[in-house]
């Protein structure tokens, strides 16, 4: 864990002395399933079924750093997927809230968080187009998977001073990371990097 983190993500750039930590900390392996447990600390996605995937560690590291995140903060994951990026965020900020739509990778995840003692997760199965009221106002919000535009019930669930990042564009073709920054009711969006994220699937696109 240790090599996937200087090879990896310092000597890409990333330099958040807790992002680096928490990543040395959550042994990502915990998250990778059977068959594809040899290749847990590979520079690479890998497959946790129902044709979704637990991105690439750098990518998870990239968006964590992004997010600019402190203690106080609560946080909401759409695609918790395995559950990793969600154990990532939870050691960094004081609550992560995050939605699931296959109801397996939902409750495998739940299982395996609190069976490693993750307390701070809350885990909901559902489309996450429509985000998480009953929580928000969320000081970051982390999308996992590719939408054709941002959500509007997201934008209003961002806390005012809070960042979003998703990643946009199409199935197939190009999609890039966007980071969103609400201020006195104005969102600035910046275009980050080029991304192949699973879709984000949604009867709202
Ligand atoms: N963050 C995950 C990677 C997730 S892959 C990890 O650390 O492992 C993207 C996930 O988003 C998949 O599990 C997929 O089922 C989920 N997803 C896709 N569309 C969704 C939607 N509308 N609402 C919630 N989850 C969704």
């Amino acid at each position: 864990m240790r090599d996937m983190v200087d090879s990896q993500l310092v000597s890409r750039g990333i330099k958040n002395p807790q992002v680096l930590q928490a990543m040395r900390d959550i042994n990502r392996s915990l998250f990778v399933p059977e068959p594809e447990k040899a290749f847990s600390f590979d520079d690479t996605p890998l497959s946790i079924g129902w044709g979704q995937t637990i991105s690439q560690p750098y990518i998870v590291a990239y968006m964590t750093e992004k997010l600019q995140l402190k203690s106080t903060h609560r946080v909401l994951e759409i695609g918790t997927g395995s559950g990793y990026q969600a154990a990532v965020l939870s050691e960094l900020v004081s609550q992560v809230f995050s939605i699931e739509k296959i109801p397996e990778l939902a409750s495998k995840a739940r299982i395996n968080l609190n069976a490693n003692n993750f307390e701070n997760i809350t885990i909901k199965e559902d489309d996450g187009y429509s985000g998480w009221e009953k929580h928000a106002p969320f000081d970051a919000i982390i999308v996992t998977a590719a939408a054709p535009f941002v959500p509007e019930p997201l934008m209003n669930q961002l806390n005012e001073g809070g960042r979003m990042i998703i990643p946009l564009g199409p199935e197939r073709g190009t999609q890039y990371l966007v980071q969103i920054c609400r201020n006195n009711k104005t969102y600035i969006r910046q275009r980050l990097i080029p991304v192949r994220f699973v879709p984000f699937l949604s009867r709202n696109f």
